[in-house]
């Protein structure tokens, strides 16, 4: 499987990295290692000194598709979770900077979490108004809808086929919102879709 996460899909965290709005969708590839096992801690890599949370909505496909049209791409997936996609952003920034790629800020082991669970689309009434949000040591940090995204999950399913074969159980990162920070070792971040919790993460 595959972990292909969206950039800038929010224009209120666009604009906190100082970034422009996208004029289409912005991404990149996380290899499956980068997936943190479950109930594991997470451990701050020795090679940042500036580790983000990012928490994103994210969406798992369930059909093989390509070139898929945005009015079908609904029928691609079925179920919605929840993900943090971690980020070296010294790391970043410098890539960004000498114009790099981001993989070594983005697709480090450990630096995809996912919740403990999907939750059938369904069950939502639409899949344009999801509420998440994330909290460090008990606080409230992040806190976005995806009825802000600047390109919907059937424009983004869409888009990304054109380029790359989406496969059953490749996992989407819809983006983050605005509030992205830092990470030290002892905190605790928990997030949740509307109130159900799916991340409970310790920092080591
Ligand atoms: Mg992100």
């Amino acid at each position: 499987m595959k972990i292909i996460c969206i950039g800038r899909n929010y224009s209120e965290h666009a604009k906190e990295l100082g970034n422009e709005a996208p004029k289409e969708p912005l991404f990149f590839l996380k290899p499956d290692s980068a997936i943190l096992p479950k109930r594991v801690p997470f451990y701050i890599p020795e090679f940042t000194k500036d580790l983000h949370f990012e928490v994103e909505l994210l969406v798992k496909i369930n059909r093989v598709g390509k070139h898929i049209e945005e009015r079908f791409a609904n029928t691609y997936y079925d179920k919605i979770g929840l993900g943090i996609d971690f980020t070296a952003r010294d790391i970043q920034q410098e890539c960004k900077t000498k114009g790099l790629p981001w993989e070594k800020a983005k697709a480090f082991d450990g630096s995809a979490v996912i919740g403990k669970e999907f939750i059938d689309k369904s069950e939502f009434e639409s899949v344009q108004n999801i509420q998440f949000s994330l909290n460090k040591n008990g606080e409230q940090v992040q806190l976005g809808n995806s009825n802000d995204m600047i390109f919907s999950i059937d424009r983004i399913v869409s888009y990304v086929s054109q380029f790359f074969t989406l496969k059953i159980g490749d996992i989407i990162y819809t983006g983050t919102p605005a509030g992205v920070g830092p990470v030290k070792i002892g905190d605790w971040l928990e997030g949740f879709i509307g109130e159900k919790q799916l991340i409970s993460l310790a920092i080591k």
